[in-house]
């Protein structure tokens, strides 16, 4: 799994939002401690959340499986453009025959951590590369995807959104690769934005 931060709001425009209530503007400082305190302040203590929506982040997720995508998806307070299965079709189209999994099967699957399901996630993926080699079209034969294909997305999110995600799916409860996509999220934020959602994450 990789995670890259793409862009991010600063925090003077959530602060900036904030100060918009009472317009008491001017009082910044230029280390940014006074605007930090003020969104911990206002947008986590005082639950004046909406706030915390002036805050945009974009993430770049790479090597996922379809199994996380499915559950990232029920996020509804997000943006997520995910790259189409036609195009790794294709490729996988034109492979030879899988029997292990190995470094090739590795560039279309991710692995459970199991290898008895790693085995048969590799027979799910010679079946599909079947399918297209006699011809099935891509639209037909993406049916017999394994939920351990691959796959990857740009993820908009912002602030508040992202509290309620950490806050869900850093627990034990949650599936061990969305648990491990909310800690990679979490490191690949700006340092100085950390503060405000370091209490969601439940410790590992
Ligand atoms: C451990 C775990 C197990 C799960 N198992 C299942 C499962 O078996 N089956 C399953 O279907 N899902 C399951 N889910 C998914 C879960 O039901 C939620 O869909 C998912 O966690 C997204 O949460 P959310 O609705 O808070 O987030 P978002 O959709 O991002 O919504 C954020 C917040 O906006 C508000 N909101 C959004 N939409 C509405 C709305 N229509 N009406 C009112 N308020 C709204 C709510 O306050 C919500 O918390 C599971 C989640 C977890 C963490």
């Amino acid at each position: 799994m990789r995670v890259t931060l793409l862009q991010h709001t600063p925090l003077e425009v959530c602060a900036h939002a904030i100060r918009t209530c009472w317009q008491s503007y001017g009082k910044s400082d230029n280390g940014g401690e006074i605007d930090r305190c003020l969104i911990e302040r206002v947008g986590n203590h005082n639950r004046h959340s909406s706030t915390l929506e002036h805050l945009f982040y974009t993430f770049y997720i790479q090597e996922i499986s379809r199994l996380l995508l499915q559950e990232l998806a029920r996020h509804r307070i997000a943006s997520l453009s995910v790259k189409s299965t036609r195009y790794t079709l294709k490729e996988l189209k034109e492979e030879a025959p899988f029997d292990r999994f190995d470094e090739r099967a590795q560039k279309y699957l991710i692995s459970s951590g199991d290898e008895t399901v790693d085995g048969m996630s590799v027979k799910a993926l010679d079946n599909l590369r079947i399918l297209l080699a006699v011809g099935i079209s891509n639209d037909r034969a993406k049916y017999a995807l394994p939920e351990s294909y691959k796959t990857e997305l740009t993820w908009s999110v912002n602030a508040r959104s992202l509290q309620n995600f950490l806050t869900l799916r850093s627990k034990s409860n949650a599936h061990s690769e969305i648990q491990n996509l909310t800690f990679a999220v979490y490191e690949a934020l700006p340092e100085d934005h950390k503060y405000l959602f370091s209490k969601c994450l439940t410790e590992k």
